[in-house]
């Protein structure tokens, strides 16, 4: 069984750093981390616990300057950012799916002024961001057909002048290229499954690559415990409820004085239409049927 003791310097040896994973209390010099074993059929919670018998693991590290969670737009921005105002910079992104792209919804308006900013040039430089908005409709939609509402009282929000249809997996594959091409390490496939705490109780890193967990979380029989990624910055740019910024909202109380997060819901679908029917540029809004009053719809009709 292993040492309930771990680093000489730490006081009281590991604490728990998920439900079945505890890591040495001291990781800025020891990374040694105890894993649960693998449940025996029948066993429950209680039993495991009472005949732990944890296996010791090494968890590898690696020092960055910033480590970015999430090749979203926001993640692959603030890399590109960084390495503009300092190519010295370690700047390090994971993404969790298997490839850039792979969990970015694929269709979007996309306003490009903050590529403007950001990359001026990138109307030269390859960028799939080529489709205008052409044309805005509103519809209300009933039973019985369509009527359209003109464009005029709409606010200028619903304009999209200037903005362009995109797939946006694809815009984020070639900004991890622009970003790569900087010098930003790029993993994919690479969840960040746990903050990884300062002594200080700020965050310092992430646990990222963990493997093999059962569906209850407990670690099995081929658990690989990942490595940690420090870094004197963290940025979460997991998008919408990721499961870190979670813990940190939580633990620094960041949602104290807001507003609680609102939520709709909504089906995104790629749809291949008849060419006859295809324009090239047009964004239609819908409101109204199926779904009643206070739902709608939108069709963006992609590059060909
Ligand atoms: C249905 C719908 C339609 C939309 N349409 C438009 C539109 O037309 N125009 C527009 O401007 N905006 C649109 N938006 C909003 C837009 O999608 C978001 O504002 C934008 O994607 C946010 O970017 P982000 O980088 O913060 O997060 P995301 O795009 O969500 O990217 C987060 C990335 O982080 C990865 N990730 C998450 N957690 C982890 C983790 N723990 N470890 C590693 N990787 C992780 C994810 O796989 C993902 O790749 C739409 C949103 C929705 C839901």
């Amino acid at each position: 069984m292993a040492s309930s003791a771990c680093h000489p310097l730490t006081q009281g040896g590991f604490e728990k750093s998920s439900p079945s994973v505890m890591a040495c209390k001291n990781p800025r010099l020891c990374r040694r981390v105890l894993v649960d074993p693998p449940k025996v059929r029948g066993q429950t919670d209680d039993d495991q616990v009472k005949g732990r018998d944890m296996t010791e693991q090494l968890r590898e590290s690696m020092d960055y300057d910033v480590v970015i969670v999430g090749a979203g737009p926001a993640g692959l921005s603030a890399a590109i950012r960084l390495k503009q105002l300092n190519a010295d910079l370690e700047v390090v992104v994971l993404e969790k799916g298997s490839e850039v792209g792979a969990h970015i919804l694929s269709g979007a308006v996309l306003d490009p002024s903050g590529l403007d900013t950001l990359l001026l040039d990138w109307r030269s430089m390859g960028a799939p961001i080529n489709v205008p908005v052409k044309h805005d409709k509103f519809y209300f939609l009933g039973p019985a057909g369509k009527v359209r509402i003109p464009n005029w009282p709409m606010p200028p929000l619903m304009s999209n002048h200037g903005n362009y249809i995109v797939s946006m997996g694809n815009v984020c594959r070639w900004m991890a290229e622009q970003a790569e091409g900087l010098g930003v390490e790029i993993f994919p496939g690479m969840a960040a499954s746990e903050v990884v705490w300062g002594e200080d109780g700020r965050v310092a890193g992430v646990v990222a690559g963990e493997f093999g967990k059962n569906a209850d979380g407990t670690p099995g029989p081929n658990y690989e415990p990942g490595m940690e990624l420090r870094g004197k910055y963290v940025l979460l740019g997991e998008g919408a409820r990721g499961s870190l910024s979670k813990q940190v909202i939580a633990k620094f109380g960041l949602d104290d004085d807001a507003e609680p997060a609102k939520f709709g819901l909504g089906m995104k679908e790629i749809w291949e239409v008849d060419p006859d029917k295809h324009r090239e540029g047009t964004v239609t809004h819908t409101m109204g049927w199926p779904l009643g009053r206070n739902a709608g719809g939108w069709q963006l009709h992609l590059p060909s």
